[in-house]
């Protein structure tokens, strides 16, 4: 079959553009992979676009990857060989009210329910929500899309007292080639809000299969995702809600006694408020700088981005939902002892305060980081979830362990004589955040639910993610290895005994062989391989090793350059006095919306 004619811009291996096409946050990770490199890469323009390109794939026998956002970490938004890449950057968009008014709209009156098209990035999705007082739980990254995002469940600062994005889901639309045809159906959280008409085409036992498998089962392996309706939450109904965003410098015994408030005092209590959500950034990074231009430096050119800069870095963010309206008073103790912990007010940035309410869809906005990514560097990236219990944590002293494993996985040190660096780290990002205990909606939300969402008994989650200069990448792996041997997976690990991974999080590529650290039971496995093979048995969406139910050196550094060295304290102070100037970076916490 002849490769047909799009409304929207094919890019092939041909193009000069095609290095700048395919890229996307993963590409610089697995350059030496060559997993992404499709075959053609199709803008699609229209939804005339998108049916095209899945019946070439159907009757070519190859197979889809589908883009929306790009941010898999794993690459598993894009295939290589003949494969081809659909890209929905810009195909369900909502650019003009008149013209895309499918893309965004309001289902009721009283604006609850909201209907959105998948091209929708986070910054643009919460902005929308924003204009009405509305808010849902959602993800912290402002460039992540709503295509993958829904199907990844959408973990973020409101997920103890609001659960998922992904539970807020009543339908989806979906592209699906079953039986051979190619069909746009919408599946429905409870079949029974299907009218007649849509009925005809899906039984009730297919309907609730997919909406299972399609969220939280293995995004991008059911169909193309074009629509999804969701339940939203009104500003009002939560008057007195509060939060804390506050960076300080990085210190290791600071992370340390803000770490223990999260073991000591949430994780130690089963009944904590699901009002409370605390979570903790760290970004750091080794004493030097290094002039190497990155794969990530020519590519990542996000228009409209700021130039961003940072000293090694505590962030933290606390969350009161107030949850019970407006009878419900806000009590100030635990964000005070976090705060204490931190050092007190004066040692740092307080940047959303706690002493004055600020409605939920203002928060969700302030919780949003206005960056594409962390570091322009590949990396090792690491979210682990533990459902250990406050007092296993404290015997395998699980909050001096990563405080130290964090102190050590940057730091290095220059040989005066040579000016060699002689022991390299690597640059950091970490995230520490509660999700437990039987009052909160994570948990909650995960009884009886209709998705596949694994895990949901997590009480802690934890990335640690290492990205490296080419000259830095043994270091960032030897430093993830140690993660991986002491952190998880063993009776004597120091977070989890078992090595449990998010979706989202993905790091190895072979699903297959690696699906019991995803998904939590065999059987929930096993009904998953069985709906692919329903809904996909050509495996036209099964573009990769990160598919559901198959079998089971980076460029050298150009120049370096050592400058002298300056303390977390000293670098932090610095840019906090920085001058602003046209052209010249901005401290990361001037970007945040105030
Ligand atoms: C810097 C960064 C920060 C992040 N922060 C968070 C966070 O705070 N919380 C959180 O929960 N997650 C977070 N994530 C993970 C992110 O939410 C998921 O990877 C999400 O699936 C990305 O969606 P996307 O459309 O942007 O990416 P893509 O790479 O385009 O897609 C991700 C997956 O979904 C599939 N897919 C995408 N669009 C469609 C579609 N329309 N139809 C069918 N399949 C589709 C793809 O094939 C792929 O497998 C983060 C990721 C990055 C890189």
């Amino acid at each position: 079959m002849e490769f047909p004619e799009f409304d929207g811009r094919v890019i092939k291996p041909n193009n000069a553009d095609y290095q700048e096409e395919c890229y996307q946050y993963a590409s610089s990770s697995y350059l030496d992979d060559g997993i992404i490199q499709p075959a053609a890469i199709i803008k699609a323009a229209n939804e005339n676009d998108v049916i095209k390109a899945i019946n070439y794939a159907r009757d070519n026998g190859i197979a889809v990857a589908v883009r929306t956002g790009g941010h898999q970490y794993s690459g598993a938004s894009s295939t290589n060989g003949k494969n081809i890449q659909l890209d929905l950057s810009q195909t369900y968009m909502y650019k003009d009210p008149v013209k895309d008014f499918e893309n965004f709209k309001w289902n009721n009156p009283d604006c609850t329910s909201v209907t959105v098209g998948v091209s929708f990035t986070l910054g643009e999705f919460n902005a929308k929500l924003r204009e009405k007082n509305r808010f849902v739980p959602h993800g912290q990254c402002q460039y992540v899309n709503l295509g993958g995002h829904i199907q990844t469940g959408g973990y973020g600062q409101l997920a103890r007292s609001f659960g998922l994005l992904s539970d807020y889901v009543e339908k989806f639309r979906i592209i699906t080639v079953y039986d051979k045809v190619t069909k746009a159906r919408w599946v429905y959280k409870d079949y029974k809000d299907m009218s007649e008409d849509e009925k005809k085409d899906i039984t009730e036992d297919e309907n609730n299969d997919l909406f299972f498998a399609v969220l939280g089962g293995s995004p991008g392996n059911f169909g193309v995702l074009t629509h999804v309706t969701l339940h939203v939450f009104k500003d009002q109904d939560y008057p007195n809600s509060r939060g804390l965003r506050a960076a300080y410098p990085f210190d290791r015994q600071r992370l340390k006694d803000l770490l223990d408030i999260m073991v000591n005092k949430m994780v130690d209590d089963d009944e904590f408020p699901a009002d409370y959500d605390y979570c903790i950034s760290v970004l750091d990074e080794p004493p030097f700088t290094t002039y190497e231009i990155t794969y990530d430096m020519k590519y990542d050119r996000k228009e409209g981005q700021p130039q961003v800069t940072w000293p090694p870095m505590i962030v933290i963010f606390v969350q009161w939902a107030n949850l019970q309206g407006d009878k419900q008073t806000y009590d100030s103790t635990f964000i005070d002892s976090i705060l204490e912990a931190a050092g007190g007010k004066d040692q740092g940035i307080i940047q959303v305060s706690d002493k004055e309410c600020t409605p939920l869809s203002t928060l969700t906005g302030h919780w949003i980081v206005p960056i594409t990514r962390e570091f322009k560097l590949p990396y090792f990236k690491r979210t682990y979830s533990s459902n250990a219990s406050s007092q296993r944590l404290r015997e395998f002293k699980w909050t001096d362990w990563v405080s130290d494993r964090i102190e050590e996985g940057c730091s290095g040190s220059v040989n005066a004589l040579s000016s060699q660096i002689e022991a390299q780290g690597s640059n950091l990002s970490a995230q520490f955040q509660h999700f437990g205990g039987s009052r909160s909606r994570f948990y909650q939300n995960g009884n009886n639910s209709p998705t596949s969402f694994s895990w949901r008994d997590t009480r802690l989650g934890c990335t640690l993610d290492a990205f490296y200069y080419s000259y830095q990448q043994d270091v960032a792996k030897n430093w993830v290895k140690k993660n991986d041997d002491e952190g998880v997976g063993n009776s004597d690990a120091r977070f989890c005994e078992d090595d449990r991974r998010v979706l989202w999080g993905s790091h190895d590529l072979d699903l297959s062989a690696a699906h019991r650290y995803y998904y939590d039971s065999e059987e929930k496995y096993d009904r998953l391989c069985n709906i692919k093979q329903t809904f996909d048995p050509s495996g036209v969406f099964t573009p990769n090793r990160f598919c559901i139910g198959l079998e089971p050196e980076v460029p050298s550094a150009e120049k370096r350059k050592i400058k002298p060295l300056l303390s977390a304290e000293d670098k932090f102070w610095k840019m906090a006095s920085m001058e602003s100037k046209v052209g010249k970076p901005v401290p990361l916490w001037n970007t945040w919306r105030a």
